[in-house]
């Protein structure tokens, strides 16, 4: 494979070190720093894939690099799909980790369903095409936290056919099943095809 030059358009540190395990070496990946890109990328969709490809369209349009986003929402059955694509947000504050958890299970305590499932979508936006690549891991959410590993929810979502928590697994274990690692694998097959 000729080795691609891609931007990804993140802040997210935890998130740059999930994909760089993942991402085979004919890709080159720039950083948002790397493109003296310092501004807020603008987040305003209001779906999954619409915010995806909205930051991944915004990197091309402004800094002329072929670029990939992600976008990822946790989706509950019993709350209508809630907290979706305000997952970040859904306590109030953006990324407030430990109240999103505790607004989620308290919303979860007269429910008789815990099913929920993790959808990642990832945009690729080059000169030549735009793709939108999704990730879907199905599960259920815990009734309490456990585990110290990974980020967001994954002490409290529990894998269909797995007995621990996100965060009761090693990050290599969570990226061979994880939402995100099922649309990077579709992101990596379409870039094995692509000649650029
Ligand atoms: P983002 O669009 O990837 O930034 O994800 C939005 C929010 O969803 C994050 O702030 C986390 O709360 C949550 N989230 C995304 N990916 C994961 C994951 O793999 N595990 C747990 N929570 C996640």
């Amino acid at each position: 494979m000729e080795r691609i030059k891609l931007v990804l358009a993140t802040r997210n540190q935890g998130k740059v070190q999930e994909l760089l395990k993942m991402l085979p070496k004919s890709i080159s990946l720039l950083s948002l720093s790397d493109i003296n890109c310092h501004e807020d990328i603008p987040e305003t969709q209001d779906t999954i894939e619409g915010n995806a490809l909205q930051k991944a369209l915004y990197v091309k349009e402004n800094y002329g690099y072929d670029c990939f986003a992600d976008d990822t929402g946790l989706l509950v059955d019993a709350l209508d799909g809630a907290p979706g694509v305000y997952s970040a947000r859904y306590a109030g504050k953006e990324k407030d980790n430990d109240n999103n958890i505790a607004k989620l299970l308290k919303n979860l305590e007269d429910k008789d369903s815990r099913k929920a499932h993790f959808k990642t979508a990832i945009a690729l936006v080059t000169e030549k095409t735009q793709q939108v690549f999704e990730g879907i891991c199905e599960g259920e959410i815990t009734e309490k936290p456990s585990g110290v590993e990974g980020f967001g929810y994954d002490p409290i979502f529990k894998p269909e056919n797995y007995q621990l928590t996100f965060s009761e697994m090693k990050i290599e274990a969570k990226n061979k099943i994880s939402h995100r690692g099922k649309a990077l694998e579709k992101l990596i097959k379409f870039l094995e095809g692509y000649k650029v």
